[in-house]
């Protein structure tokens, strides 16, 4: 199973890959965890991409390229970030090219930004195992503290309001596109990503079978 997940910010792209990644057996790669913690780590990557990240927009493709190279796995995959530009879609087509694969499908999950913002405004994050929550819809069992690892949860830096303006800029600007492309590629599965977290969930493995 070879999926990638494309969304705007908030439309539950890390929620649904771990969700999807528990239920197929395959290995979840997030472009955004991996950046977040080369940042963390103050890797020389790290460190040029903290700037693009804070500011909430794309990190070069010289960079994506070296990181997703590695990463990508015959075995199947959940994308999750990744592609966000055409250049990034024709990317993906050649190192699965070279790896003789091929991706399975594309879906959006597509939200309106009145929910993705509300759903952004009370995200948490576990710094050390990425797992997500939310303050009124996906409390951890502790307040504040991760279920999985124990760790003190903490806000995005660019979760914040002018950050998340600007995802979605982009979002619409760059990344909108690559839902055409995979149209064209007879790949797109769209799904209506407003609704609760399970529904979304029930509907894209009944298709998926
Ligand atoms: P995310 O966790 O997916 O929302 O990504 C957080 C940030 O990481 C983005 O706002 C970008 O700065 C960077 N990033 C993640 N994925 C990509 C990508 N495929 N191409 C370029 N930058 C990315």
């Amino acid at each position: 199973m070879n999926i990638a997940l494309i969304g705007a910010p908030g439309s539950g792209k890390g929620t649904q890959a771990a969700m999807l990644t528990q239920h197929y057996k395959v290995e979840r790669i997030s472009l955004g965890d991996i950046l977040r913690e080369e940042a963390e780590n103050r890797t020389s990557l790290g460190e040029v991409v903290k700037k693009y990240m804070q500011k909430g927009v794309l990190a070069p493709d010289n960079i994506i390229q070296e990181v997703i190279g590695k990463k990508i796995d015959t075995n199947g995959f959940i994308l999750d970030g990744f592609p966000r530009t055409i250049r990034q879609a024709q990317m993906l087509k050649k190192i699965l090219d070279q790896k003789g694969t091929n991706l399975n499908k594309a879906i959006y999950l597509k939200v309106n930004q009145e929910v993705a913002v509300s759903r952004l405004s009370g995200r948490q994050i576990c710094p050390k195992c990425s797992k997500l929550y939310h303050v009124v819809n996906m409390p951890p069992r502790i307040k504040g503290i991760c279920d999985n690892c124990g760790s003190l949860l903490v806000v995005r830096e660019d979760d914040k309001e002018d950050t998340v303006r600007k995802r979605w800029e982009v979002f619409m600007n760059q990344t909108h596109s690559v839902v055409d492309y995979y149209l064209k590629e007879n790949k797109l599965l769209e799904i209506d990503a407003s609704q609760d977290k399970d529904k979304v969930f029930k509907e894209i493995t009944k298709i998926l079978g």
